[in-house]
């Protein structure tokens, strides 16, 4: 199976399977965006709630922030995003299909890379989703969707110093949508135009920088690894001076190897200074901390780890995706499992039996997400359950009414063995 083959089967089963649909699908779909199903959304769930865990309340240092994704127009005249997010766009002279030229650079292209016509002068474009707030529609009340959740973070500083007189280095971290007007294709989820940024904004001293930056960096890359991305399909790469946003002093990527080349997963830039500076100029609030022991007022400086949602999902899809015979397995770890378990009656016309497995069942899916099945046979089942990426299938069969034990069936090994029903919840507990 070649790396395309893979990527190609896996937003097969995404469809298949309940995981991402074409969003607006029966109206010819919409470019560029997508929507989650049912057990797409479970997934999403876990991996943000495995990185909230992770990043804020393991952390004493790290607060919390759920900022609007619309911000006062100033806020975006500060940040420099008005002028500077802006983006080359050529246009093919012959086929009319627009590009972003400092993507086709990257990929050595001085032509269209479909039909090879030559290509229009860069036209400059900003990357903001524009809106009016209000009836009119005039240059007053324009407002923008926020391209970056950073900023509803950086207009907060002054307030969460205030709320809890944290000591420096600290860190404020969101997990939120962010929305850019992007105009290339965008190979599945890897590139839409809505997209969820979990993102941290720490505030440093100025010489700490360089070492706080190599710390954030290992927490990303163990982040990646503990959610079963592996280690080769990552590398880390430093953006060229010319690459560098307008606010950042050193960036770096965290890239997945795709089979159209190696694309950012996360980034992780040392903004400097310049955010609390601008947002100080434009606003007229002075936006300092200050030392208590010393008395001495600065400006932070920022390092900050950025990782999106979609592109974790998709990264750990690729990577948990298998085929074993005719079987195919998505070998999520448990704690990323949309269900962590399946329950079966042995056959579906036994009473008996079906009300036992109803009694497992309602018993565990308080605990955890557990999912019930009766079609089919057995076998079909633990497919169905593996191509979805449940950890464990436990089937009720006539022992079970003997004793009060159950199979449980190991995805990645295949292997069942008996255990009592009541040891199951600590069982699966234990491997999430
Ligand atoms: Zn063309």
């Amino acid at each position: 199976m070649t790396s395309q083959e893979k990527f190609e089967k896996v937003v097969s089963l995404c469809k298949r399977r309940g995981f991402v649909y074409p969003s607006s699908e029966i109206y010819g779909g919409f470019a560029n965006t997508y929507d989650y199903g049912p057990l797409g959304v479970q997934l999403l769930r876990s991996i943000k709630e495995i990185w909230w865990k992770k990043f804020v309340e393991d952390r004493e240092d790290v607060y919390g922030l759920d900022g609007s994704v619309l911000l006062n127009p100033k806020v975006w005249q500060a940040s420099g995003h008005v002028d500077n997010f802006t983006d080359p766009l050529v246009e093919c002279k012959k086929c009319h299909k627009r590009y972003r030229q400092d993507f086709l650079e990257q990929e050595g292209e001085t032509n269209c890379p479909e039909c090879a016509g030559s290509l229009t002068e860069p036209k400059m474009f900003n990357g903001m989703f524009k809106t009016f707030v209000g009836p009119t529609e005039d240059t007053s009340s324009v407002a923008y969707l926020r391209p970056e959740t950073a900023q509803a973070i950086f207009v907060n500083f002054s307030n969460v110093l205030n709320s809890f007189s944290p000591k420096i280095p600290f860190g404020i971290a969101q997990i939120g949508k962010a929305f850019r007007n992007e105009i290339t294709a965008g190979n599945f989820i890897h590139r839409t135009l809505e997209f969820e940024q979990m993102e941290l904004e720490y505030f440093i001293e100025e010489g700490n920088w360089e070492k706080e930056f190599e710390k954030w960096l290992f927490d990303m890359l163990k982040f990646a690894y503990d959610l079963g991305i592996s280690k080769e399909s990552l590398r880390v790469r430093e953006h060229t001076s010319k690459e560098r946003s307008h606010y950042s002093e050193k960036t770096v990527d965290v890239e997945y190897m795709y089979y159209f080349g190696w694309k950012e997963l996360y980034g992780l830039a040392y903004r400097t200074d310049f955010d609390l500076k601008q947002h100080s100029k434009f606003s007229g609030k002075k936006l300092l901390y200050r030392n208590n022991e010393t008395t001495e007022e600065f400006t932070p400086h920022i390092i900050e780890p950025s990782m999106g949602v979609g592109r974790t999902f998709l990264a750990v899809m690729l990577d948990s995706y298998v085929e074993d015979g005719d079987r195919i397995v998505l070998k999520l770890k448990p704690s990323l499992a949309p269900y962590k378990a399946a329950v079966f009656p042995l056959v579906r016309n036994k009473e008996e039996l079906v009300k036992k497995a109803r009694e497992v069942f309602d018993g565990l899916k308080l605990q955890f997400s557990t999912v019930w099945d009766d079609r089919g046979n057995i076998g079909k089942r633990y497919y169905s359950q593996d191509e979805i990426g449940t950890p464990y299938c436990i089937t009720i069969d006539y022992q079970t009414l003997k004793d009060n034990t159950v199979t449980i069936r190991d995805r990645d090994t295949t292997k069942q063995k008996r255990i009592k029903i009541f040891d199951i919840s600590l069982f699966v507990l234990k491997s999430i």
